[in-house]
């Protein structure tokens, strides 16, 4: 049992660890923004409607229903990091205090993390997604408050896209867009030689790639770098031969056999 389609089903590469660590940096604070938002935008006893002073929000979600699901995401995150890597975590701190520790302790930690194997994690979600899970799925219906407490088989990979939803959430929250797509200036495309290339971002605006807006060649993060290898490679060879071969005034044969 995955809970992959309710997240970004995209594959991990290598730049994701610190993407991750960037973003587990960012948590406690977007944690204190988001708690600032407590009685503008419904606390969980509230209106079921989220209000804004800017923009409607695409998907309404309560400040303190957010605020507890990063604090109990984090904390079970660190629980199973601790238990592998044999550390002491104090659970009794306040709750703003602990999302901050435990991404302290998920950053030092990130390698563990993101390499745990699956295992039962148990999750709070909708009674929409618990009635989609599979029979025999492990949990507790709490009809009248309208969730469900279940297993889920989580590994280091859901960690990754827990942490990164759980900032998008903030994002989303806060009202805030992503940062748009630059354009990648001085590279010239592997497809038409077009200096076109502009950056890829997912839904948390971190650099997934890039496009060529002349032939529509798109790069992963990989070829993007091989691509601008290979462009610095070619540069220093024209730089070599451009100091290496000067011109003569009288011929090449003069210049050679001076
Ligand atoms: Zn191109």
């Amino acid at each position: 049992m995955r809970r992959a389609p309710a997240l970004t089903p995209r594959a991990f590469f290598s730049g994701d660890e610190a993407i991750i660590a960037q973003v587990l940096a960012l948590l406690p604070a977007r944690w204190h923004d988001v708690y600032g938002e407590l009685g503008t935008k419904g606390q969980a006893d509230g209106p079921k409607v989220a209000s804004s002073k800017t923009a409607p929000l695409p998907v309404s979600e309560h400040a303190d229903e957010l605020l507890g699901d990063i604090v109990a995401i984090l904390t079970s995150w660190e629980e199973r990091v601790a238990a592998v890597a044999r550390l002491h975590i104090d659970t009794d701190a306040w709750r703003r205090r602990r999302a901050h520790v435990a991404a302290a302790t998920l950053t030092r930690h990130l390698a563990v993390l993101l390499a745990l194997p699956a295992e039962p994690t148990m999750r709070a979600v909708s009674l929409t997604t618990a009635a989609t899970l599979p029979r025999g799925a492990r949990g507790l219906v709490h009809e009248a408050a309208g969730y469900a407490e279940v297993f889920l088989d989580l590994s280091g990979a859901d960690a990754g896209l827990e942490v990164l939803s759980l900032l998008r959430r903030c994002r989303r929250l806060l009202g805030e867009t992503p940062p748009t797509a630059r354009r990648l200036d001085g590279v010239a495309c592997g497809g038409c030689d077009f200096a076109e290339l502009r950056e890829l971002l997912d839904d948390d605006g971190a650099f997934v790639g890039a496009r060529c807006y002349e032939c529509g060649t798109e790069y992963t993060t990989t070829t993007y770098a091989e691509l601008v290898d290979e462009r610095k490679r070619a540069a220093i060879q024209a730089g070599y031969r451009r100091r290496t071969v000067p011109r003569a005034a009288d011929g090449d044969q003069v210049a050679r056999r001076v």
